[in-house]
């Protein structure tokens, strides 16, 4: 299926085999070169036991992150990979102070990144834009800072701010003012929320910084009032669940809200959020959303459109691309081991030879491209 991933975080989705390589000819210190032993030092797994420690691992990755080729080279890689499994459009993340530590400056950081992405869509033609962020953690100063790469960029591909980091201890308030740059000069804004704190980060997200976009939400269903605000004003969530489990955000699959969230219909995007730390792909994600949740074919097509209309393109042009998308989606059929094939086996079971249990299931997720929806 054509997809996006519109949460990805290009210091977290770098190959294993690219740090190992990249430090070695760096000369940077890993704390080992064994590519299966530094896969388990970075993978987060059910080890991790909250946001914090899933952070630690990007210590090591921003250690070879600090040079132009390597920031060309890893934004190109990462392109490459989601090409790959069907992505067709990817939103970069990533924060260019953390890739200052080598003496880059923040426009050069700016320039390979993009150079990267150039040479990618150039290659496999993916469509791309990029995300700046804030970090929570560190002064409002720097998040303006980061707000005025994003002003400077806007022609260029940088499509929008994003605050990231640490929830706990840091809130999204505090980095109003980036913001408020932000939204003046009419830039998209999108801000992780509701992952390790609760739904008064995600008001705060909302209603004091004016994000158009929410980081997770994982924990939007905590406030039934705000939850129906986010669904009435049709502000998409970046679901990244394999992620949530990891920083323990949610207990287990089955108490992710996602599947009630796209019951409900919230607009849900399912997306990587760090393809190497969480050892995942948008593809897996789907997969384990119906392995998990049930999720049939239609659903999927909904939630693969749903990310479609929530990326930060320009309205005209989504409107095409959407057409294009539901034409492409059109084609793909159901194999006859989705939800709706067991449901009408198990209705049998209990039926009987009974006529209605081989009535074909009504379908209740026709995808939509109205682009209002
Ligand atoms: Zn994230």
């Amino acid at each position: 299926m054509p997809k996006t991933d519109l949460h990805v975080h290009l210091d977290g989705s770098i190959r294993i085999d690219t740090i190992v390589d990249l430090a070695k000819k760096q000369g940077v210190a890993l704390p080992t070169t064994d590519r299966d032993e530094l896969f388990k030092l970075i993978y987060a797994g059910d080890v991790c036991e909250s946001l914090e420690d899933y952070l630690k691992a990007f210590n090591i990755t921003l250690s070879v992150m600090q040079t132009r080729d390597s920031l060309v080279r890893t934004a190109y890689e990462l392109c490459e990979d989601a090409w790959a499994e069907g992505v067709r459009y990817i939103e970069v993340r990533y924060s260019p102070i953390l890739h200052t530590h080598g003496g880059l400056g923040l426009a050069d950081i700016v320039e390979a990144v993009l150079e990267g992405l150039r040479m990618a869509k150039r290659d496999f033609g993916i469509r791309y834009g990029v995300i700046l962020c804030g970090i929570r953690s560190m002064t409002p100063e720097t998040s303006v800072r980061m707000a005025e790469l994003c002003l400077a960029y806007k022609s260029r591909h940088v499509v929008g701010f994003d605050l990231a980091g640490a929830e706990v201890n840091n809130p999204a308030k505090t980095h109003r003012d980036a913001f408020r740059l932000i939204l003046k000069n009419n830039i998209n804004c999108t801000a992780h929320a509701g992952e390790a704190y609760g739904p008064e980060s995600i008001a705060q997200a909302i209603h004091y910084c004016g994000a158009h976009r929410i980081g997770h939400g994982t924990r939007l269903r905590e406030n039934g009032d705000l939850l129906n605000y986010v669904n009435d004003h049709r502000i998409p969530l970046e679901i990244c669940v394999s992620s949530n489990l990891q920083t323990k955000a949610v207990t287990g699959w089955h108490s992710h809200p996602v599947d009630f969230y796209v019951d409900y219909g919230l607009r849900v995007t399912i997306n990587t959020d760090n393809r190497l730390v969480t050892d995942t792909t948008v593809s897996k994600e789907l997969w384990l959303c119906h392995k998990q949740f049930g999720w049939d074919l239609d659903r999927i097509k909904n939630v693969v459109v749903a990310g479609w209309k929530s990326a930060f393109l320009p309205h005209r042009e989504k409107v095409d691309v959407l057409k294009e998308v539901a034409a492409e989606l059109a084609t793909i059929e159901a194999p006859a081991n989705g939800r709706h094939a067991e449901a009408t086996r198990h209705q049998g079971d209990f039926d009987g030879a009974g006529s209605i249990a081989t009535e074909p299931e009504p379908v209740h997720d026709q995808p939509t491209t109205d682009i209002t929806r």
